[in-house]
């Protein structure tokens, strides 16, 4: 889900990339490709066994007992799909935002072992860099070309963890239960977490390394924690330029804009059944706060009912609120989406 706040208008366009079948997927059993991307990349199409037990027969392909659903969306990656392409299609325009001086986020939304930390951080090597590097080098290259005694830049990058709905700082990891608090002229912001100025890519990777080695530490005394909390990486990139206006006269002009790019907790819904203690308790604390933001992204595509929208239901939502947007003429129900891609 890619959403840019620019100028009034509010934008969401929500995409669908298909991982191919990893190695414990294809590994000795059968495995069997379910959906299909149409040609055009606009819609998905996924095949519903519609008895259990005849598909374990290998009669899934009889049309007879298969059910087929077919799903719209702004684009469909297919297995295929590289990384540059996600990037180019999908994340560029975000980071173009960003230093335009609007809020931009983007959020990668699945069940776990979908492709999220693949898609938005990936591989060390060059093509297998993710969305999280490339906009950083984007925005650095962007700066290396602007930049003037005139036009100057300031990157400033944050990193937080929501897990069971507290907030804590990947980068300071002493720095937890963090508060969000609102300022009349900051916004929304977290309080005690801390902010890095960073000079170039190589000082972001090391943050994002340093961040994802705290998140993973941390996987090993709980149950897989980065599949259970969300990980919002925050880079802020403001300018101020002075520019020469219609009278001739010289004047400042200062920007800001912030982009988010949100790793997700994993989507699947664990039955409380199976589940006790605090184990049914983060559950129910990563099912609450991924239908916050289903239900803010509702409200804020919905075009008739120019309701309340509910950030306040959730960290993760709360923390996006200036990100997320404020304008309602939408064309695309997210919540929908969510709903779909919880039934596939
Ligand atoms: P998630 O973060 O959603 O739990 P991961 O990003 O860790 O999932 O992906 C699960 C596994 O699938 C990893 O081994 C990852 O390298 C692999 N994978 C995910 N997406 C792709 C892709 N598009 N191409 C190749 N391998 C992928
Ligand atoms: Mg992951």
């Amino acid at each position: 889900v890619v959403s840019q706040t620019t100028g009034t208008a509010n934008n969401f366009r929500v995409v669908i990339r298909v991982r191919p079948p990893i190695k414990r997927e294809t590994d000795g059993k059968i495995c069997r490709t379910v959906v299909s991307v149409a040609e055009d990349n606009k819609s998905v199409t996924i095949s519903e066994a519609l008895n259990q037990d005849q598909s374990q027969r290998g009669q899934f392909d009889n049309p007879s007992i298969c059910a087929t659903y077919t799903f719209g969306f702004d684009y469909v990656y297919n297995q295929a799909a590289q990384q540059e392409t996600v990037y180019e299609k999908t994340g560029k325009a975000a980071v173009a935002s960003c230093l335009q001086g609007y809020n931009s986020t983007i959020l990668a939304y699945g069940q776990t072992g979908s492709g999220k930390t693949h898609t938005m951080e990936g591989f060390k090597e060059a093509s297998g860099r993710g969305i999280i590097p490339r906009s950083v080098e984007d925005i650095f290259g962007h700066i290396q070309s602007q930049a003037s005694e005139r036009h100057k830049f300031l990157v400033r990058a944050s990193y937080l963890q929501i897990y069971n709905e507290v907030i804590s700082d990947l980068l300071k990891p002493d720095r937890s239960s963090l508060q969000i608090r609102e300022a009349p002229k900051r916004g929304v912001y977290v309080e005690g977490l801390s902010e890095w100025v960073v000079r170039g890519p190589q000082e972001i990777y090391n943050l994002i390394e340093r961040g994802s080695q705290q998140r993973a530490t941390g996987a090993t005394r709980m149950n897989e924690l980065s599949s259970r909390s969300h990980a919002v990486f925050i880079v802020i990139c403001e300018q101020s330029e002075i520019v020469v206006d219609e009278n001739g006269d010289e004047r400042e002009v200062f920007k800001i804009g912030k982009l988010n790019l949100v790793d997700l907790a994993g989507s699947e819904r664990v039955r409380d059944s199976g589940a006790t203690g605090q184990r049914l308790e983060e559950t129910r604390k990563i099912n609450q706060s991924l239908s916050a933001l289903g239900n803010v992204i509702a409200a804020l595509t919905d075009q008739k009912k120019r309701i309340h929208i509910p950030y306040r239901d959730s960290k993760l939502t709360r923390i996006l609120e200036d990100s997320l947007g404020e304008s309602y003429n939408e064309t695309l129900s997210t919540l929908k989406f969510a709903n779909r891609a919880k039934n596939i």
